[in-house]
């Protein structure tokens, strides 16, 4: 683990090294995944998935009041510092439309919440943002509600959609009189089962493991569509066109950066009014997320002033 996490925003509360004494206070059962690096400092086994669940039940709950926190074996284990850093600059990019004062109560849709719930969970508790999270995957919408209901005043800022659709995306998730500040997405990222595979292999030789363990584990089917993120975000692009005058903006993760021409020239297309890219960096990994509006700026100014 290193000193300092160069690149996360300035709001995310994971600039310092984990405080491990703190977390093991903060959630027992972390105690028994601490392990002695080389170098001598006290550390985790990341290539452990049971190691990182526990980090990360023990950060969840030590930052973000989430006390209750269970994912279904095989399901997406998120970075929580990297996913933290998505709800900090999209504050921002809400506040520029809200006289530079981050919107408290703002409505956001996510796409693909997952089992683990992890945009509502961070983006509730740091802005008091209300959620509506979608979801496929039957199993992992399960996991969601069980996560909701375990922790005490969840059910007030976060509701779920299943889309019974698998090839839709906003279709049916957006009521009609419905609006939503913004949405977001992680969109699953790999072009075949089997690219999503040496994925996971590539990880783990990263990391030195011989173990078939994977770290940041994941259900295949939450790790690839047909066509890549391209084809997904691509559909979501042309989905958003029905939604224009409903959502302030869209935003979604874009995990490889040759895709984001083809992304652009979609979004040309589709006649987005302003799109924007926010760089994030967590050591040594680089992503971003890319947003884009069909509303002026004197329309988002106006949508932003709305009742909520
Ligand atoms: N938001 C979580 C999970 C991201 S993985 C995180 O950041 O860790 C992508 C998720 O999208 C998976 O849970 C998958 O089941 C879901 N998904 C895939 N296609 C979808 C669709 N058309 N609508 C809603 N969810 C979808």
């Amino acid at each position: 683990m290193k000193a300092q996490k160069p690149g996360l925003h300035p709001r995310n509360r994971h600039h310092a090294r984990y405080d491990l004494p703190a977390l093991c206070k903060e959630t027992p059962a972390l105690s028994a995944f601490i392990v002695t690096s080389p170098a001598g400092e006290q550390t985790i086994n990341f290539a452990d998935p049971e190691a990182v669940k526990t980090l990360n039940q023990a950060l969840l709950a030590h930052f973000y009041q989430v006390k209750a926190w269970h994912i279904p074996q095989g399901f997406l284990c998120p970075p929580v510092p990297g996913r933290a850093d998505y709800m900090h600059h999209l504050a921002d990019l809400l506040a520029e439309s809200s006289g530079g004062k981050v919107p408290n109560g703002a409505s956001v849709l996510d796409i693909g919440t997952g089992a683990n719930l992890i945009y509502p969970l961070i983006g509730s508790h740091e802005y008091g943002w209300r959620f509506t999270g979608t979801e496929v995957n039957a199993e992992a919408i399960a996991a969601a509600q069980a996560i909701i209901e375990a922790n005490p005043g969840l059910s007030r800022q976060i509701r779920l959609r299943r889309q019974k659709d698998p090839q839709a995306i906003l279709t049916g998730m957006i009521h009609k009189n419905e609006n939503f500040d913004a949405m977001v997405c992680n969109p699953p990222f790999h072009d075949s089962a089997e690219s999503a595979r040496e994925g996971n292999e590539r990880k783990r030789r990263n990391l030195g493991q011989q173990t078939e363990a994977l770290n940041f584990g994941g259900q295949q089917q939450e790790l690839w569509c047909e066509g890549g993120e391209v084809a997904f975000i691509r559909t979501m692009i042309d989905e958003s066109r029905q939604f224009a005058k409903q959502v302030l903006w869209f935003t979604t993760l874009v995990s490889k950066g040759d895709n984001l021409p083809m992304l652009y020239s979609a979004l040309t297309a589709a006649g987005a009014v302003k799109v924007v890219k926010k760089e994030m960096a967590q050591g040594q990994k680089q992503s971003r997320f890319i947003a884009w509006t069909f509303l002026d700026e004197d329309k988002r100014r106006r949508f932003a002033a709305r009742a909520r």
